[in-house]
């Protein structure tokens, strides 16, 4: 076993506030942390690549996956359905990496309930307002004015789960944001859970100790 138990990272935010651009930021500060990529029925956006950004798949295939038990969190968002495949995940986290997710509450909420429940670390993403969640999604240039104002219509209902979270951060600076990220996830790192390793530590040390007497 490796001498550290690897982490799930959520990050939860309403569509627009930053999510995408911290776990970019985050995965560069650290290239162990391993990004979980949903698989999802939606349509690829201009530029997003099937298997890095997502695995874009059929109704069908999601269907069989789910019913395989092959997800370890799904749900319906959009009108699309989005989940996360649950093998990498259980691969990285034994092999003591960190597994990074971008997912809604729903999916949250259902790894915060799974067994992996205890090795996770959730953290939810405010925009300083309103008017600036808007502005930011009208701004990354990506949906067309309906899916904008859908995406602002469903905003609210993302927001009103924010105290499910372990950590609440308001995104207003980017690098002030993207600091505070490094910081929680470096000191829950450190808790004792994500440290199987030191049993056996502290073992020794007790040898040592009593060899000393
Ligand atoms: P999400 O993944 O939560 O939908 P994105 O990461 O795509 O959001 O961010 C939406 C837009 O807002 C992007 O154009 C991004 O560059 C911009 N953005 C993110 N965080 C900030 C910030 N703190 N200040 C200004 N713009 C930001
Ligand atoms: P988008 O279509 O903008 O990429 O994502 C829409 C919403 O679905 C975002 O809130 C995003 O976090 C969420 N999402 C993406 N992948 C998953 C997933 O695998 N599971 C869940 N529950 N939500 C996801």
């Amino acid at each position: 076993m490796s001498n550290r138990r690897g982490l799930l990272i959520i990050l939860s935010s309403p569509s627009g506030a930053g999510k995408s651009t911290l776990a970019k930021r985050l995965r560069d500060w650290d290239s162990g942390l391993i990004f979980s990529v949903s698989s999802t029925t939606r349509a690829p956006r201009p530029g997003e690549v099937d298997g890095k950004d997502y695995h874009f798949t059929t109704e069908a295939a999601f269907k069989a996956q789910v019913a395989n038990g092959d997800m370890l969190e799904h749900a319906h968002v959009f009108g699309n359905f989005y989940g996360s495949p649950r093998g990498p995940v259980q691969d990285a986290i034994e092999a003591g990496n960190d597994v990074l997710f971008d997912i809604d509450w729903q999916g949250a909420q259902q790894i915060r309930n799974s067994a992996l429940g205890q090795h996770t670390l959730s953290i939810f993403l405010l925009p300083p307002s309103i008017k600036e969640l808007h502005r930011r999604l009208i701004g990354r240039g990506q949906d067309d004015s309906d899916t904008i104002a859908r995406r602002m219509q469903r905003s609210w209902d993302e927001i009103s789960h924010w105290d499910s979270y372990d950590f609440v951060l308001v995104n207003d600076d980017l690098d002030a944001t993207e600091e505070k990220l490094r910081t929680i996830v470096t000191a829950t790192r450190l808790r004792r859970i994500q440290q199987p390793g030191l049993t056996g530590h502290v073992r020794t040390l007790q040898t040592e100790f009593e060899e000393q007497l």
